[in-house]
């Protein structure tokens, strides 16, 4: 499997093409953070990764971060994004609250909402590198599609919260790299500036969207919204 080193202890794997989960490696335990597509054995992976006991713990509840989680006994999930899982799962799932601190043995990662993307989507502070994990929560080309995505201002409150974090860098579910700190500010000003008139329409899988896109220098925030999601 493609797997990246983003710093030490903390691996960025390509589950598919530009579907990544990350592995955090602390001295107790392990984190897994998502289970991609399903595509590949990740546990048998994480099991020669590492030699303690690993937590899994999805970013939101879409199909290509929950994918391999049949493969673990136990995840953690965000209730609100639980409908999103269909079929009633065949391992034991496990709410994740905003709030919720995991003890790895030389970092803590501390659970935080990121409710946009989905209603249940959370991030993962690792406070000691600085570094936040994101999800499709703060993507550079932000979806808010379906009714499992949370209104404006609902992004607001995230956004503000987010942005008091101490945090440089995130990792985000399709990209390949860290991003700036700076790209979850552009979203922040594309909000602010937001102009719901200069939106522009497309046609997405079959349904009515609109594209709203903000720059600032070399950064770009990009909003996609559809006729599900709440204004
Ligand atoms: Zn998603």
């Amino acid at each position: 499997m493609n797997t990246h080193e983003v710093c030490p202890g903390v691996f960025q794997i390509e589950e598919d093409y530009r579907v990544y989960c990350v592995l955090v490696a602390g001295e107790k335990n392990a984190l897994l953070w998502d289970t991609g597509m399903g595509k590949r054995d990740l546990r048998t992976f994480v099991e020669q990764e590492v030699s303690t006991p690993c937590l899994v713990l999805n970013s939101h509840g879409h199909y290509d971060h929950v994918g391999g989680n049949r493969r673990f006994p136990s995840v953690r999930l965000a209730r609100e994004d639980w409908p999103l899982l269909g079929e009633a799962p065949d391992y034991a799932l496990e709410d994740l609250p905003a709030g919720a601190e995991f003890d790895l043995g030389g970092e803590t990662a501390e659970c935080v909402c990121l409710a946009g993307h989905t209603r249940g989507s959370r991030g993962l502070l690792l406070r000691r590198r600085r570094l936040l994990l994101a999800g499709d929560a703060l993507n550079p080309r932000l979806q808010l599609l379906g009714p499992e995505a949370a209104g404006l201002d609902r992004l607001n409150e995230t956004l503000r919260s987010v942005l008091a974090l101490p945090f440089d860098e995130y990792l985000a579910g399709h990209v390949p790299s860290p991003l700036k700190r700076a790209q979850a500010e552009a979203h922040l000003r594309h909000l602010e500036h937001f102009d719901a008139g200069a939106m522009e329409s497309f046609t997405l899988a079959g349904a009515q969207a609109w594209r709203s896109e903000w720059r600032q220098g070399s950064l770009r925030s990009v909003f996609i919204m559809d006729e599900r999601s709440e204004p």
